[in-house]
């Protein structure tokens, strides 16, 4: 029998710390859903002191999860610890995570506080914390740059007070592999108290080495890890969940623990975390990069057809890479629709699917082939995103090689419905021109991104944009069979982000 490693997913707290990656509740709430399928342990929700909205998210998702423990952030304040209880109050498996610093450049510069004084307030927060619930994480935040004695002893006392889960943070992503590793070997050598409690390690990647400075943490006796879906967060990044599972899958021969993962369910995970967030995964990502699985020269490819083991250490289907990705056609009814959804993890209401449904029919019309992404763009764009102020009604745009390209556009501004016209110097910038001329917005397009959602000439158009205002920064993203139509769905969809970072102020943004 292999030892576990538990996994804990951040996607939805770390991972939303990228700039840009804000998502609306119903978008979490679709993500939370997805990754107890995947089979995360621990799911963090949110900060719920950090603002209403996170609150508000985290407790949508507490009251729905049923399998997975859900865990919400605080500071070592009572009035986090209150704010985050009462978020997670109602779950099934609820868990409060709190930190505090522990190095000294953080004690002296940020917290203005003693060493004395750290442990005394994690103490009496763990305690706090303990009073509601006796699953309590305890994090050092800049743990790894933190002198190892005081770490150790602010690990024992908090563990003494009752905390359940004690983690070991590399927050600005400085450490080195095997220094991690030793640090953790040191951390239970020196923390008598640990015996009582599960190490859990979260880095950051501004180096580059997150997942080398984790699987030297695990191989150094830590079983929990912090990961987010394809190493989303601020900076660099976080430790990316499917290197480090596949890492412990792959290598099990080497490392013999094993994660509760259920592979298959990374590949869809992943494509649902850039869809909904519109953060693109590079072609080169190790796992779920359009590349990871494609060998192209001649010479592996020989090789692959006599034994595709001869280059490959995993195989596409373990991580959800099907070849056959046909799913549904022109003639697929409603009943089939429904079950196929709901195997992806959408349960709709009937009036959700007949919605779906009919877009379906539209989509297929245009579409040979519709693939599970074409499906996922559905529910996202027709559902998740309903609670937007704009909505695109229709677009229809005149250019060619001798008129000068004009787009006229009918929005719904908070359901009030709004027409306008505009110029450009093509398609898209008269689209653009006519969209934010109709809702008044003073963003900046600092980038703009086309792909192609699926292969195939009849492929979905996938389109990212990026804007910015007044320092907030939103990515918009949009797909649809017609390139012009998906980027004003990206551009629309990125002013509703922008919208909604206006309307939920962040209070906080600290973490670990
Ligand atoms: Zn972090």
């Amino acid at each position: 029998m292999s030892e576990k490693v538990f996994i804990f997913d951040t996607t939805l707290r770390d991972g939303e710390q990228s700039p840009g990656a804000s998502m609306n509740t119903a978008e979490k709430m679709r993500l939370a859903t997805q990754l107890e399928k995947l089979g995360v342990d621990v799911l963090e929700a949110g900060f719920p002191a950090a603002s209403e909205g996170d609150f508000e998210a985290v407790a949508k998702i507490a009251g729905k999860l049923k399998k997975v423990e859900v865990a919400a952030l605080a500071r070592t304040s009572k009035k986090d610890i209150d704010r985050a209880w009462n978020a997670i109050r109602h779950a099934a498996k609820p868990r409060i995570h709190t930190f505090i610093a522990t190095s000294d450049i953080h004690m002296d510069y940020k917290l203005n506080m003693t060493r004395d004084e750290v442990i005394k307030t994690a103490v009496e927060t763990v305690k706090y914390a303990r009073s509601l619930t006796d699953n309590v994480e305890f994090s050092a935040e800049d743990g790894s740059r933190s002198d190892r004695d005081f770490l150790c002893r602010v690990f024992d006392a908090a563990i003494e007070a009752g905390a359940k889960t004690i983690n070991l943070p590399d927050t600005v992503g400085y450490a080195i592999p095997e220094e991690f590793g030793d640090l953790v070997k040191y951390v239970i050598a020196h923390t008598p108290n640990l015996k009582n409690a599960i190490l859990s390690v979260h880095c950051h990647n501004d180096l580059g080495l997150a997942t080398a400075n984790t699987i030297a943490a695990i191989s150094a006796g830590a079983r929990q890890a912090e990961v987010t879906i394809n190493g989303i967060g601020e900076r660099a990044g976080n430790t990316s969940l499917e290197e480090i599972v596949m890492g412990l899958y792959t290598r099990s021969n080497y490392l013999p623990v094993s994660t509760n993962i259920k592979t298959e369910h990374i590949y869809p995970t992943s494509r649902l975390v850039s869809m909904i967030t519109g953060i693109i995964v590079q072609p080169n990502k190790a796992i779920v990069g359009a590349n990871a699985f494609a060998h192209e020269a001649g010479i592996h490819q020989d090789g692959m057809l006599k034994n595709p083991m001869t280059y490959e250490i995993m195989k596409p289907e373990t991580i959800g890479l099907s070849k056959s990705k046909l799913v549904l056609g022109k003639h697929s009814g409603r009943h089939a629709l429904r079950s196929h959804l709901k195997e992806m993890g959408y349960d709709l209401s009937d009036e959700e699917l007949q919605l779906i449904f009919s877009k379906f029919k539209e989509l297929a019309d245009k579409k040979k082939h519709v693939v599970d992404e074409d499906l996922e763009v559905l529910v996202t764009e027709g559902i998740l995103r309903t609670s937007d102020v704009f909505c695109l009604e229709y677009l229809h745009v005149t250019c060619g090689t001798t008129v000068l390209p004009m787009a006229s556009v009918k929005l719904t501004i908070n359901g009030r419905s709004v027409q306008g016209a505009d110029y450009g110097n093509g398609p898209i910038d008269a689209a653009f021109n006519s969209i934010a001329k109709l809702i008044g917005t003073e963003s900046e397009l600092l980038r703009f991104s086309v792909s192609a959602l699926t292969g195939g000439t009849d492929a979905q158009g996938e389109v990212t944009v990026r804007l910015q205002e007044n320092g907030l920064i939103a990515l918009g993203r949009g797909a649809d069979p017609d390139i012009i139509t998906a980027s004003a769905k990206a551009y629309i969809n990125g002013l509703n982000r922008l919208e909604y970072l206006k309307t939920h102020p962040v209070e906080a943004t600290e973490g670990l």
